[in-house]
């Protein structure tokens, strides 16, 4: 019955994909040749079901159950083989780009590529939707907490090693995850399929780069915008410029960039990019602390914020004066020292200091955001002086880098069966807590995390309440964490370091 699976996905392209009436039997050759059908199904579909399905699963389930049955392609390589189909069905990239610039108002062309991703199966749907998220609500400032079922954990160490293997071997294809080389790539077992992925080509700052979704969905239409070369991520007056300009041509996003640096930035340091989307994070909603007056800027203000890092807001109308600002405590920022916060910019191990930008733009006001940043290491905190601490590992030892930094967390998978076992020893079950962590290894890390809930609640609680209890925990870790990686604490001590850096920003 494979034969009317292809017509099926046929209708499901020509309904959800845009496919033209005479792309209809080019196509259907095309499948019928993946598939090695000989001739065309001639009986009836349910085009209705098809027309009102919002995901392609159960077309996908459909290939998948004959896939598993026949020996067309080896197992481990099905996934692969679904997106090259779903890729086959998918308008060529110029179609997707001419129907992206036709639209006027540029939130309905984010609309349109947005939802053929989803239609395509590039952004796996049922999966994000599957992803745990709350909001944490904090006396005056809140987070969003999510645990991210899709997205694999990395380790720091990794993430540095990667960088440098990465620019040793110049032979591999595409040279990494955000190459444009990847758009239609095969893909194989170490390296995902992306037949099915489609962006659009935009410029910044007179530079090519491409504008595509994230298929980790972090949240609303969370989009990567990625320069058109492989080339490490840097920081400074270019990278600024670009993403106001960015805000110029797509008002209705916000972009910002993760830091440079391992530990304080992403986990893909070895090529430019920026990330951005329609939700607005929790760092936009923060309040200010300080506001400070600048005379030379006098078409910004420039304030503090009250939020768990340490972050500098800058409004403007004025394009340039607002470039000229972040450009300014970038650059101060850079070489700055305080040795009493554990500040220290260059050693012999490198450059410390940096920002996280981000940028918005609400009517004609520019909004930027620069978290100072330091990625210091030291004999207490090797992982990080500014980084989670040894004590949170259990909940996120992975660099705090853009999306945290803005006040959303993007917890790892293991943590959803963790939560859950850990609120059933609240409860009273695997009372004998050394012998079940002997038993279940992986929660040696949660060791202490446990033995403080057991001491504030108890084990006799209701199911309800332990969730509530291990939630509120989590929460109040997240919260460590990005206090963890302020450079300036929240404290009267804190707050003397940061006037002396404006001090020193002024003069
Ligand atoms: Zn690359």
């Amino acid at each position: 019955m494979i034969a009317c699976t292809i017509e099926k996905l046929l209708a499901y392209a020509k309904h959800h994909l845009s496919l033209e009436e005479i792309d209809e039997i080019y196509v259907r050759n095309k499948l019928m040749q993946k598939l090695k059908v000989s001739h065309p199904y001639k009986g009836k579909i349910n085009e209705e079901e098809i027309k009102n399905m919002l995901v392609p699963d159960l077309l996908i389930q459909e290939l998948r159950d004959y896939l598993e049955k026949t020996n067309l392609v080896a197992s481990e390589e099905i996934n692969l083989f679904i997106t090259e189909l779903m890729g086959a069905i998918t308008p060529m990239p110029s179609a997707v780009i001419n129907k992206f610039n036709s639209f006027k108002d540029k939130q309905d062309a984010f609309n349109y590529l947005y939802d053929l991703q989803i239609k395509n199966n590039y952004i796996q749907k049922t999966a994000v939707d599957k992803n745990l998220l709350w909001v944490a609500n904090f006396k005056d400032k809140y987070l969003e907490i999510s645990i991210n079922l899709s997205k694999p954990e990395k380790k720091n160490t990794d993430v540095a090693k990667l960088l440098q293997k990465s620019n040793q071997d110049e032979e591999k294809y595409p040279q990494c995850l955000l190459c444009k080389e990847n758009l239609g790539f095969a893909g194989h077992l170490n390296h995902p399929a992306r037949e099915n992925l489609r962006f659009i080509p935009i410029s910044l700052d007179n530079t090519p780069w491409y504008l595509q979704y994230s298929p980790y969905v972090y949240y609303d239409q969370h989009c990567i915008v990625i320069d058109a070369e492989h080339k490490n991520m840097t920081m400074g007056k270019d990278k600024f410029k670009k993403l106001l300009d960015f805000v110029d041509i797509f008002p209705c996003y916000f972009i910002g960039s993760n830091s440079e640096l391992p530990i304080v930035g992403g986990s893909i340091l070895n090529h430019e990019h920026f990330q951005g989307g329609k939700h607005l994070l929790p760092i936009t909603k923060a309040q200010n602390e300080l506001e400070f007056c600048y005379e030379k800027y006098d078409k910004c203000t420039l304030s503090y914020l009250n939020f768990f890092n340490s972050t500098f807001k800058i409004e403007s109308n004025d394009k340039n004066q607002i470039l000229l600002l972040m450009t300014e405590i970038y650059e101060k920022w850079y070489s700055y020292n305080d040795l009493e916060a554990e500040i220290v910019a260059y050693d012999n191990e490198g450059q410390h200091n940096t920002v996280t930008p981000i940028v918005r733009k609400v009517g004609n006001t520019y909004i930027a955001y620069l978290v100072l940043r330091n990625n210091r290491t030291s004999e207490k905190h090797p992982e990080g002086i500014f980084h989670s601490h040894r004590e949170f590992h259990n909940i996120k030892s992975e660099g705090i880098g853009l999306i945290e930094s803005a006040g959303l967390y993007i917890l790892p998978a293991r943590l959803k069966r963790q939560l859950s076992e850990i609120e059933k020893i609240l409860c009273g079950e695997h009372n004998k807590l050394d012998e079940f962590i002997k038993e279940n290894t992986d929660f040696e890390i949660h060791r202490q995390f446990i033995n403080e809930l057991i001491q504030r609640y108890g084990t006799n609680n209701t199911a309800e309440f332990a969730h509530e209890m291990v939630i509120s925990g989590v929460n109040e870790i997240c919260a460590k964490i990005l206090e963890n990686s302020a450079v300036f604490k929240h404290t009267p001590e804190g707050t003397k370091q940061l006037l002396a850096f404006v001090n020193y920003l002024k003069n």
